[in-house]
């Protein structure tokens, strides 16, 4: 029987997600469908999936908590950092993942010799990417424009900092992790704050996807090597892919179809 997959967010008409999945299953002859689906209230997550006779989903902002919520098993990093976006039924009982952060740590791994990282920004896609960068042997620095945020960094044992309170330093790659430049035109810091931290770093990151944003034009100016959101983007779904098809195939089998989203 057809499989029947989706993503569930809101605002959920902009994502990829529907083509990159669809893409990778008709390219590997897997009987599924991959769809989107609008969900207004994350507390009917769970009832939705099994209403709508799903096998698995993604989940986008701003339901990862309450993804993580409905799962009958966390896998341990999902749990460590209480962020779901990736669920598969089996057996009558929701599994749920995490593939944001090993999307974005096999997104950075191109810059071998980084070793320090800056964040801008300390919202929940900072959180699941601190600590997996983290886990991996990166500084993990967190700067974020308020202080409420960062609460959660200073339990975990991250050093941060409010644009007030910073103390510039060098570090080898500053990644946008705000939604700054997603809708505006605005920069994620003070330019005056970006400037020496461009100016001394290897590399700038964005987390934002498919518009080149202010950031990253501005690290350009300073002749710096950048990368924006796509590979994330690209590997979180080649994840979540391995999951949704039991491990059947390998990444490198699935990236050859789901890549072919990024040209369009
Ligand atoms: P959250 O809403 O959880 O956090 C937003 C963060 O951005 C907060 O730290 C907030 O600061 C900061 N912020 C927002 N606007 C500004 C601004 N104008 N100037 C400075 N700081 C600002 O968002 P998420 O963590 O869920 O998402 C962050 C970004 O990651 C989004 O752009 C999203 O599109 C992207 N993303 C990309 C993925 C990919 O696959 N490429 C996957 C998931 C997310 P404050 O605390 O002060 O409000």
């Amino acid at each position: 029987m057809k499989q029947l997959f989706a993503i569930f967010g809101n605002p959920v008409s902009h994502s990829k997600s529907p083509l990159m999945h669809n893409l990778a299953f008709q390219g590997l002859g897997v009987d599924a469908c991959y769809t989107r689906y609008l969900l207004n209230d994350g507390k009917h997550l769970r009832k939705k999936f099994f209403d709508l006779g799903l096998k698995g989903i993604n989940i986008t902002v701003p339901h990862k908590e309450h993804a993580y919520e409905a799962c009958d098993m966390l896998d341990s990093f999902a749990k460590k950092v209480g962020a779901v976006n990736t669920i598969v039924e089996k057996e009558g009982k929701l599994y749920g993942y995490n593939t944001d952060a090993p999307g974005f740590l096999r997104a950075i791994s191109t810059f071998k010799d980084a070793k320090s990282v800056l964040f801008l920004g300390a919202g929940g896609t900072a959180q699941s990417t601190a600590v997996i960068l983290k886990d991996a042997g990166y500084r993990v620095t967190v700067t974020n424009r308020s202080a409420g945020r960062l609460e959660r960094f200073i339990e975990a044992g991250f050093e941060t900092y409010t644009f007030d309170t910073f103390k510039p330093q060098a570090y080898d790659l500053i990644i946008n992790m705000t939604s700054a430049g997603l809708e505006d035109n605005e920069l994620p810091a003070p330019k005056e704050m970006l400037d020496p931290l461009i100016l001394n770093s290897k590399a700038c990151i964005d987390v934002i996807y498919g518009k080149e944003t202010p950031f990253l034009s501005l690290a350009k100016t300073y002749g710096k090597p950048t990368k924006d959101g796509s590979d994330m983007l690209l590997y979180q779904g080649i994840i979540a892919f391995e999951y949704f098809t039991q491990h059947r195939f390998n990444s490198k089998e699935i990236e050859v179809y789901m890549k072919q989203a990024f040209i369009f």
